[in-house]
C-alpha cells in the first residue's frame, strides 16, 4: 500500500503535470474549497480526537491555513519566476538568475496536536513548488487522520497527493522508500529516526521538533497582561502546542504575583471548575496522560494538579519554586503544566537559557526596550516573540521552525515554497563576444592571468536592484549637468569674445 502510493505518486510527478503554475493553482484553489466546505466536519472529527472547542479550531488551525493557501495562490507567479542575480564583468551580457524548480517527491508526516495546519501547510508549499507529496497523517488524531483520508482525493490530484494512514509501522514502510524531500513534525526521537532513514537515500529533511520554550517575566512589566497572554499560550489545546510557553522564569519578588495573575486569567478562561468547560481540551491519549501525570510526581500544585485518567483530563496546574535541575526541567512538559523557576535577574535567565538545547521559541514579558534587545542577543532560539506568546507562529513572513535539537530548517508561506524547491543556478551566453574569453584560455602567460584576474574580480553589478536604477539615472542626469554647463560656458566665453571685440573696436 504504502510502497504503492509512492510509485502512484512518483509516476504522476514524472507525467510533468505539476509543472505548469495553472495546473498548481488550481489544485491550491482545491484545497481552500475544501476546509471552507468541511469546517464542520474538521471542527467534529477534533472535538473527538482532542475535546478541542469547535471556535478555537477555525482560530487555531484553518484560519491559518486559509490564509497560507491565499498568500500562494496571490504570489505563485512572483515565487515561481526566475530570480535575477549580481553579474560580474565576465558575466555582464548573460542572463544570470536561479530557477525555483519542484524537487520531485515528498514525505510529510504530520503531528497530532494541531493535526490539520501541521499536515496540510507544509502540502500548501508542496503543491506551490510543484511536487508531488504523500501526506501520513497522525495516527494518534485518528478520526482526523481518517478524515484527511477521505477528504483529500476528492479534492485533490489522487495520484499526486495519496494520504497514507497508520502507526510506526506503515511510517518505517514509507521511511524505506525514495523521497525527494521528508518534511517531519513530532518529537526529536522520532526525528532522529527520520533522518537516519533518509540518510540512506540522501533525501534532505526538514524536522519540525519541539523542546522547552522558555518564557521570561521581567519585573518591569505589566504582569496582569502578561499573566493573560502567558495562560492562554500554556493552556490552550490543553498544554500540547510545540510553540507553548514550556515554563516561566522571574525573580522570587514577583512569583507570587504571576500566580496571582495566572489564578485570576484561568477563572475567566475556564470557570471554577476547567473539566467542565467547553474551551479547555483533553490530553491525547492514555500513554501521553500517564507522561505528564509521572512528570507532576512529588510536586504540590499551586494551582490545579486535579486529574481524571477516564476523560484523561488534567487541570491546568501551576507548580511554583521548581528546582533547575529536577525532571520536569529535563524533558518537554507537553501538557497543562506550569513550572516556574525563579532566577536573581536578566543575567541569570539570559545564563539559564543558554546552558539548555537551543529552544523552538523564546518569550520575553519586559517594558524595558533596552533589556529586550539584550535578551534577543545574548540567546537563540528557533523564533522569539516580545510581549506576547506564540504570535510568530502566525506571520507567514517569518521562517517558522527550530535550531539545534529544536529542528531544522523552516516554513510557512515563500519559506516553504522555497524549503521545498530546488533552486537551480542558471547562466545563459551567447557564442559571441570570444575575443572577451581569450585571457582563460591557454597557453597563459602574465599579461592574460592579470586581464582574468581583474575581470573575475570587478565588483558585482546587481541589474535588477532600485540601487542600480538608481546609480544609472544619476549618472545621466550628472551628464546633462556636464554638458548643460559646458553649454553654458561655451556661450559666456562666445559673449566675453564679442565684448572685446567691441571694447577693441570703440578704443
Ligand atoms: P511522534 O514524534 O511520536 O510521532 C509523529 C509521527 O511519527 C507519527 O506519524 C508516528 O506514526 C510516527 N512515528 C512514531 N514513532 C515512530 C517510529 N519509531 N518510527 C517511525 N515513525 C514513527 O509525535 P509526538 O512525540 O507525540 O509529538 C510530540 C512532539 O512533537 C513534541 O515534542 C512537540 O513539541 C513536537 N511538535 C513539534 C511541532 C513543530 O512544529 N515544531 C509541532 C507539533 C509537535
Amino acid at each position: 500500500m504504502e510502497r504503492q502510493a509512492v510509485k502512484k505518486a512518483r509516476e504522476a510527478f514524472l507525467s510533468g503535470r505539476t509543472r505548469a503554475l495553472e495546473f498548481r493553482l488550481q489544485q491550491l484553489t482545491a484545497l481552500q474549497k475544501m476546509i471552507a466546505e468541511r469546517q464542520t466536519e474538521i471542527a467534529t472529527a477534533l472535538k473527538q480526537d482532542i475535546n478541542r472547542s469547535q471556535y478555537d479550531t477555525p482560530l487555531l488551525e484553518l484560519i491559518g491555513l486559509e490564509n497560507d493557501i491565499s498568500l500562494a495562490i496571490a504570489k505563485l507567479a512572483e515565487w515561481a519566476a526566475p530570480r535575477p542575480v549580481e553579474r560580474n564583468l565576465l558575466t555582464i551580457r548573460d542572463e544570470v538568475y536561479i530557477q525555483p524548480e519542484p524537487l520531485g517527491v515528498v514525505l510529510i508526516i504530520g503531528a497530532w496536536n494541531y493535526p490539520w495546519a501541521l499536515t496540510l501547510s507544509p502540502l500548501v508549499g508542496a503543491i506551490a513548488a510543484g511536487n508531488a507529496a504523500v501526506v501520513k497523517p497522525s495516527e494518534l488524531s485518528e478520526c482526523s487522520s481518517l478524515l484527511l483520508r477521505a477528504l483529500l482525493p476528492r479534492y485533490l490530484d489522487q495520484d499526486l497527493y495519496p494520504v497514507v494512514t497508520g502507526g510506526v509501522s506503515e511510517t518505517q514502510e514509507l521511511l524505506k522508500q525514495r523521497f525527494d524531500h521528508v518534511f517531519y513534525t513530532g518529537s526529536g526521537s522520532v526525528g532522529r529516526l527520520v533522518m537516519e532513514a533518509a540518510s540512506r537515500h540522501l533525501t534532505p529533511v526538514t524536522l519540525e521538533l519541539g523542546g522547552k520554550s522558555p518564557c521570561y517575566i521581567d519585573k518591569d512589566c505589566d504582569l496582569r497582561v502578561a499573566c493573560r497572554r502567558i495562560t492562554w499560550g500554556k493552556f490552550t489545546n490543553c498544554g500540547q502546542t510545540c510553540i507553548a510557553p514550556d515554563y516561566i522564569l522571574c525573580e522570587a519578588s514577583i512569583q507570587g504575583k504571576v500566580v496571582d495573575g495566572i489564578r485570576q486569567t484561568l477563572l475567566e478562561f475556564y470557570g471554577a471548575d476547567p473539566k467542565c468547560s467547553a474551551d479547555y481540551g483533553r490530553i491525547i491519549n492514555p500513554r501521553h496522560f500517564n507522561r505528564v501525570m509521572n512528570l507532576m510526581e512529588g510536586y504540590t500544585a499551586v494551582l490545579g494538579g486535579q486529574s481524571d485518567a477516564s476523560q484523561r483530563y488534567i487541570a491546568p496546574t501551576v507548580l511554583k519554586d521548581v528546582p533547575p535541575h529536577s525532571r520536569m526541567m529535563q524533558e518537554e512538559i507537553f501538557g497543562p503544566v506550569l513550572p516556574i523557576v525563579t532566577v536573581s535577574d536578566m543575567d541569570e535567565a539570559i545564563r539559564f537559557v543558554n546552558e539548555r538545547e537551543k529552544p523552538l521559541a523564546l518569550y520575553i514579558f519586559c517594558s524595558d526596550k533596552l533589556a529586550v534587545k539584550k535578551m534577543i542577543e545574548e540567546t537563540t532560539s528557533g523564533g522569539v516573540t516580545v510581549n506576547d506568546v506564540m504570535m510568530h507562529y502566525t506571520l507567514s513572513s517569518l521562517p517558522f521552525g527550530g535550531v539545534g535539537q529544536s529542528g531544522m530548517g523552516s516554513y510557512h508561506g515563500k519559506h516553504t515554497f522555497d524549503r521545498l524547491s530546488h533552486m537551480r543556478a542558471c547562466l545563459v551566453r551567447s557564442l559571441g563576444m570570444e575575443s572577451f574569453n581569450l585571457a582563460r584560455y591557454p597557453p597563459q602567460d602574465r599579461q592574460r592571468a592579470r586581464r582574468v584576474r581583474m575581470a573575475l574580480r570587478s565588483p558585482m553589478i546587481d541589474f535588477s536592484k532600485r540601487t542600480f536604477v538608481w546609480a544609472v539615472a544619476a549618472s545621466v542626469v550628472a551628464f546633462g549637468l556636464f554638458v548643460t554647463l559646458l553649454v553654458i560656458l561655451l556661450i559666456a566665453s562666445g559673449l566675453n569674445c564679442t565684448c572685446w571685440y567691441w571694447q577693441g573696436f570703440y578704443n
